[in-house]
């Protein structure tokens, strides 16, 4: 491996090939549920070194069949299904895209930004900001990740219902094949029928077909004013209710509806006491909503406060609150976004992230609440997510004073299997947008059809026929 080490050393420059030292940062994943052992973390600054890269593994490869040397891309290494991080075996390279991170063209008219993958989602936000224009995807770890791990997982977040996930963002991308060639397909084209879709291969393919160095994506207006509510609602039948009564009275200006259990939030209130919470905790569920309009911040209020008064009247909220401030709007995503660290102070948790067809969700989990509280009495479930596009991430905590740990050694496989059998019966999604990484490998294989994993197969091995890139995630080959 020497020889390929120094070939890197010489692509890249000796300071940017890391072997020794703490490598945590690369070679762990964020919820710690994984450490490797890398070969070495490569940091190219250009696409064309990123080529280098590639052929030079590639061809080393080729020559030593059975070296096991193979290439995990990495951006901000936010990943929840662990797939940006090491195997154990040391003889993957993670392939860090950080240093690549310049937004290169911002076009306004064509509403387009052309931006490198290492380039920090929050960066381009404010790059985009700065135009007077938009880049509405969004998610909690913004700061940190990237818009290249974002493709690759097709990350979705808080803005989906109506701007879509990464893929609907994504109209051109810069890959580096698993054989060291570069694609140039860059286009800011909304329009293009010719031949099958490359560029949606390489989204949602978490590194397992290529390299995305770089992507165009579209923007959209700034709104002229962003107003939030939290409303309390009896059910979640009448959250879904809520959910189509605001779509009639907002339209597109619905950019935001969260849900969130009661349980969820009486453990924000235990673990954050200094967060005011606007609402009394007696209902079962709560939704957050979002609503962004382009004429003025009173036309915003008057829409809000008309769809809520509807509502009320309806029977499908009970109370709610508009947030009067910026200040008071944030404090409300605040809650909403605290709900995952309050979790983990509670103790270890078994998490879902599912997606089930909204007119379902009502029946999925007062199906599969009552499944696991049969099995395991006591068992206590934090279910909250972004109901506005059937995304729920639904979590299953130990009964209250059990050990958190002995729980997941004695339930996890019972708990995940009893969740994804229900989600299967409601037609929905075991990985709604957290991707398949490493941790959901053997779940997949389960439950996609035969037919649709014969194609992925067919594709991986069309691609990267040395199954270089990524190995064991997705897919097994
Ligand atoms: C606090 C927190 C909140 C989150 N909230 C959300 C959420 O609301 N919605 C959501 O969808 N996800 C969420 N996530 C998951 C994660 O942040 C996203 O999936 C994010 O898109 C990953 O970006 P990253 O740059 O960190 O990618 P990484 O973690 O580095 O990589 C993710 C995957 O993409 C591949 N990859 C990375 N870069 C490239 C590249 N250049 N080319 C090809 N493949 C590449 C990796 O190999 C890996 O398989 C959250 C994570 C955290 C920690």
């Amino acid at each position: 491996m020497q020889t390929l080490l120094d070939e890197l050393r010489r692509i890249v420059g000796t300071a940017h090939v890391f072997t020794d030292g703490d490598l945590s940062a690369w070679e762990q994943d964020w919820r710690k549920r994984s450490h490797g052992k890398a070969l070495a973390v490569v940091r190219p600054a250009s696409t064309d070194e990123v080529a280098q890269v590639v052929k030079a593994c590639a061809v080393y490869r080729q020559a030593h069949p059975s070296c096991g040397v193979s290439i995990v891309p990495q951006g901000g290494n936010t990943s929840l299904a662990v797939g940006a991080t090491p195997d154990e075996s040391g003889h993957q390279i993670v392939l860090s895209l950080q240093r690549m991170s310049a937004v290169r063209r911002l076009d306004a008219d064509n509403l387009t930004v052309t931006v490198e993958a290492g380039c920090i989602l929050q960066n381009l936000q404010e790059r985009a900001e700065e135009a007077s224009l938009l880049f509405p995807l969004s998610l909690a770890a913004e700061g940190t990740c990237t818009i290249g791990g974002n493709l690759g997982s097709n990350a979705g977040g808080t803005q989906v219902l109506r701007y879509g996930n990464a893929r609907d963002l994504c109209l051109g991308l810069e890959v580096v094949t698993a054989q060291g060639e570069v694609w140039h397909g860059l286009s800011g084209l909304r329009k293009d029928n010719t031949g099958y879709d490359l560029r949606d291969l390489f989204v949602g393919s978490e590194g397992t077909l290529g390299i995305i160095t770089a992507a165009t994506m579209k923007l959209y207006p700034l709104p002229a004013a962003q107003l939030t509510a939290l409303a309390a609602v009896p059910s979640l039948a009448d959250a879904v209710a809520l959910l189509a009564l605001a779509h009639r009275r907002l339209g597109a200006g619905l950019t935001g509806f969260e849900v969130m259990g009661q349980f969820s939030l009486s453990l924000v209130a235990k673990h954050f006491p200094q967060l005011p919470m606007p609402l009394s905790l007696a209902s079962p569920f709560f939704v957050l909503l979002e609503n962004s309009d382009h004429e003025t911040e009173v036309h915003a209020r008057s829409q809000f406060e008309n769809l809520l008064e509807a509502a009320l009247e309806q029977g499908c909220v009970s109370d709610a609150v508009v947030a009067e401030s910026l200040s008071q709007a944030r404090q409300l995503w605040h809650i909403r976004e605290s709900i995952p660290l309050a979790q983990a102070l509670e103790g270890l948790n078994i998490k879902h992230d599912i997606s089930v067809p909204i007119s379902r969700i009502p029946d999925f989990v007062r199906a599969t609440d009552a499944l696991l509280q049969q099995a395991i009495p006591g068992v206590r479930l934090v279910n909250f997510g972004h109901l506005g596009d059937g995304n729920l991430h639904y979590n299953v905590q130990a009964p209250a004073g059990a050990d958190a740990a002995q729980f997941l050694r004695d339930h996890e496989v019972r708990v995940n299997t009893l969740v994804f059998d229900s989600v299967q019966a409601f037609d929905g999604s075991i990985s709604a947008e957290h991707g398949v990484g490493s941790l959901k490998v053997d779940h997949l294989a389960h439950y996609k059809s035969p037919v649709a994993l014969g194609m992925m197969r067919a594709i991986k091995q069309a691609l990267d026929p040395q199954n270089l890139m990524n190995p064991g995630r997705v897919l097994r080959v």
